[in-house]
């Protein structure tokens, strides 16, 4: 096991505000899982997500929050752990 996501192994839910507007965001579910095969980054603005994230999120996993003032989806960037991380999560726990 190298790197995991803690929201898609159910260690956390996802609780992030709206960028826009402050409002807790519902998660949507991960990124890949919610546009499947066919077009991974069809609204994704390609400039911003594409290139600089891919590098700037190594060890992130994209998830999708809904906001419901704003009737949109935002992507969010969770940071995934790595053995350390989870094994002072068990410690704690
Ligand atoms: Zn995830
Ligand atoms: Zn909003």
């Amino acid at each position: 096991m190298d790197h995991l996501c803690p929201v898609c192994n159910g260690f956390l839910s996802l609780h992030e505000e709206c960028p826009l507007c402050s409002e807790p965001l519902d998660d949507s579910g991960r990124l890949y899982d919610y546009y499947g095969d066919y077009s991974p980054y069809r609204e994704i603005d390609d400039a911003k997500l594409t290139n600089g994230v891919q590098d700037a999120l190594h060890h992130h996993c994209l998830h999708l929050g809904w906001c419901p003032r704003c009737r949109q989806e935002h992507i969010l960037a969770v940071e995934e752990w790595d053995e350390v991380t989870l094994y002072e999560y068990d410690g704690i726990r």
